[in-house]
């Protein structure tokens, strides 16, 4: 899978890819990051990418014909998905992160200053991607953290020793908690069932207090699909035992 970032600070870019599981998956070749300066796509003497907003105001906004010309450039043929970082548009999150993984090329756009000509989003981009009801100064570490979640979807990229099957979210519920050595720190002791050797009884801990973590922290998670019938179970003990406690 091939990203592209289109921005005005490429050096923010520098170490951000340039280690562990990203790191591995592009040397391996399953993904591709390519930063692309926007300046490069300006034809005038200046280079310049900001002007200030019609209608007056204070700050600058990002101009349009710079960014459509870098999209234009940069699109591969095949299945791509052009996105805006931009506190304005749909929020990310994992099942997000899952479907932008089947596309073959991701172009994301990042801004700046006081945003981007509305007529990028109205004409150019497929979607507008927030990262969370906050400001950031730049797209950029938006853009870097839509990478990495994608990166996770695509296949082989996080190993089997790594597995992506019980994360917080790909199951629909948040991770069960993990240990390791020691075995005992400070008087805090891990669990004892996870020292049994017994694998069933392991697994059924394991989904007991990612339910209980979930129902406790997330219960919208829990609201929001269909529960198996061992699911359904654990809930009602975790209830009775909370009810009894
Ligand atoms: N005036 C804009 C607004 O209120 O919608 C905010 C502009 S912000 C200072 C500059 C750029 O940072 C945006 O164009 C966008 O690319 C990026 N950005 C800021 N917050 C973001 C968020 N929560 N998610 C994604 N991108 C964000």
């Amino acid at each position: 899978m091939r990203f592209d970032i289109i921005t005005i600070f490429p050096a923010l870019f520098d170490s951000l890819f340039s280690a562990g599981v990203i790191k591995k998956a592009s040397e391996k070749k399953l993904i591709e990051i390519n930063i692309h300066d926007l300046r490069d796509y300006t034809t005038d003497k200046h280079r310049q990418v900001d002007d200030r907003p019609y209608g007056g105001l204070e700050g600058m906004v990002l101009k349009p014909e710079p960014i459509f010309r870098a999209v234009e450039e940069i699109r591969q043929p095949g299945k791509v998905h052009t996105c805006l970082l931009s506190p304005q548009g749909k929020t990310f999150n994992s099942v997000l992160a899952e479907k932008l993984a089947k596309y073959q090329q991701l172009i994301l756009i990042c801004g700046r200053y006081e945003g981007v000509d509305e007529r990028v989003a109205e004409y150019l981009v497929d979607e507008e991607i927030s990262i969370g009801d906050y400001i950031l100064t730049g797209g950029e570490l938006a853009a870097a953290v839509v990478v990495e979640a994608v990166s996770r979807f695509v296949p082989g990229v996080v190993g089997k020793g790594e597995s992506v099957q019980h994360d917080s979210f790909t199951t629909g519920r948040l991770d069960f908690p993990q240990y390791t050595r020691p075995r005992e720190f400070r008087g805090y002791r891990v669990p004892s069932v996870l020292f049994s050797g017994d694998h069933k009884k392991i697994a059924r801990w394991r989904l007991k207090k990612a339910l209980e973590k979930t129902m406790i922290r997330r219960p919208d998670l829990l609201k929001s699909r269909k529960l198996s019938p061992e699911e359904e179970e654990l809930l009602s003990e975790i209830k009775k035992e909370r009810k009894d406690s």
